[in-house]
């Protein structure tokens, strides 16, 4: 188990492997508990560095030794009912598994320091400093968010170390297990328990869904007689709770392997009112003619309002990479302008909290293409934080994913 662990670490930090899609290779007698540890040492890993590096006195290490040292010091304060013994003996044995050069200093570390390292907090002269490494977020990402949400910035950073809830969406119209209950809306609803035993989850009767995604779908009022067009649809969440109500919907996905979940989704759930679609969506108005009541662009994002789930997002969002994706989602908009006739809305979403991602393409959009706000009023009101346009929901608000969705049309000229 703890073999595992270290590889699905090193997986994850030197092959950038999603952890969710690397744990689903686990076996299941050990996934529990390899999950656990995984996200709580992703989740806390900055401050782990920090209380491993304020007791070596400025030891350079190598990568595999300091992460064996992290997993140990993860385990010493932060699980409970592990004796010591018997976590320094674990971790002198993986080390002459994984990494055999680091087992000199790994025996004298357990049997020498693991022992006095305790909760400490950093008490450097920046405030934001320290709240970085507490809550394991890089520094210059923290003062970004502080600046962003002056009154929220603690609450949404302390979210990425909680486990957020978990939310289902009934698919089925019959009974369903009762442990399945009621949240913000009648059909959204949570399962306390191993749900991937459950019954109905396994033969699709509940679908997982987060707030956030639920909500397109909701701000998007799908009609009886609508055609939609899903821009970036993998895996199909929200083409397969759309296709519910819309007449038809195209759903487009560029990359491969997800199109084949795109796909394999749609037929799982018999949603024959979906067609698939493969392009690039920078590309789309060379490939589709039909006329659209309504379109969906729920960007490819930072992800920055999943670090509770995804918290190995955490180590690889740069600035560099916010640009490119910020100019990708201008393009995937700017060719969705291209098919969008005058009397049809566009919702523009991501699962990000940045307002370069979100409010700020929205204003973007509006002064290019002449657009106006459709605003759900009642929806903001219950689940966004303040923001000139759209509905920002917050991690912490409802202990979900974060998440932005706005409506556009076009102005009319009077
Ligand atoms: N709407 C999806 C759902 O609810 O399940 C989630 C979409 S995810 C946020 C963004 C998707 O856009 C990813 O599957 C990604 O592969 C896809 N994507 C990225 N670039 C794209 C492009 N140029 N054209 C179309 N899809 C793209």
């Amino acid at each position: 188990m703890r073999a595992t662990t270290y590889k699905v670490l090193s997986d994850s930090f030197n092959k950038r492997i999603y952890v969710n899609l690397r744990l689903k290779q686990i076996d299941s007698d050990i996934i529990g508990n390899v999950t656990i540890r995984t996200y709580g040492i992703l989740q806390n890993f900055n401050y782990l560095e920090f209380l491993l590096d304020s007791h070596i006195q400025k030891k350079k290490l190598d990568d595999k030794t300091r992460l064996l040292l992290i997993m140990a010091i993860y385990e010493k304060n932060f699980m409970d009912n592990i004796p010591i013994y018997a976590i320094k003996n674990e971790y002198i044995n993986l080390s002459k598994k994984v990494h055999n050069k680091s087992v000199k200093y790994v025996s004298y570390f357990m049997n020498n320091i693991l022992s006095d390292i305790i909760f400490i907090e950093p008490t450097f002269k920046n405030e934001i400093k320290n709240i970085a490494i507490l809550t394991s977020h890089p520094i210059w990402y923290s003062k970004l968010i502080e600046k962003q949400y002056p009154i929220e910035y603690r609450k949404i950073l302390d979210s990425s170390m909680t486990k957020k809830e978990l939310r289902f969406r009934k698919v089925s119209e019959g009974p369903i297990n009762t442990e399945y209950r009621e949240c913000e809306f009648s059909d959204l609803l949570s399962f306390s328990g191993r749900f991937q035993d459950d019954e109905d989850f396994k033969v699709g009767n509940v679908v997982v869904q987060d707030i956030g995604s639920y909500l397109v779908s909701i701000y998007l009022n799908a009609m009886p007689s609508d055609i939609i067009l899903d821009l970036c649809a993998a895996p199909g969440s929200k083409t397969l709770h759309l296709s519910k109500y819309a007449k038809t919907l195209y759903s487009n996905e560029i990359n491969e392997s997800r199109y084949k979940l795109l796909k394999e989704n749609v037929e799982k759930h018999k949603a024959a009112n979906v067609i698939t679609l493969n392009f690039d969506g920078r590309t789309i108005s060379e490939h589709f003619t039909e006329k659209v009541d309504k379109i969906l662009v729920d960007a490819p994002c930072s992800g920055t309002g999943c670090f509770s789930s995804k918290p190995e997002i955490k180590f690889n969002i740069t600035t560099d990479k916010i640009k490119e994706l910020v100019a990708l989602q201008r393009e995937l908009f700017d060719e969705a302008i291209k098919v969008l006739p005058d009397d049809a809305q566009i919702i523009y979403s991501t699962c990000s909290i940045l307002d370069e991602e979100n409010v700020n393409q929205v204003e973007y959009f509006i002064e290019k293409y002449n657009l106006e706000e459709v605003r759900e009023e009642e929806l903001i009101s219950k689940f966004s934080t303040n923001k000139k346009y759209g509905l920002q929901l917050l991690p912490h608000s409802f202990n979900s994913d974060g998440f932005y969705v706005c409506k556009l049309k076009r102005k009319i000229n009077e």
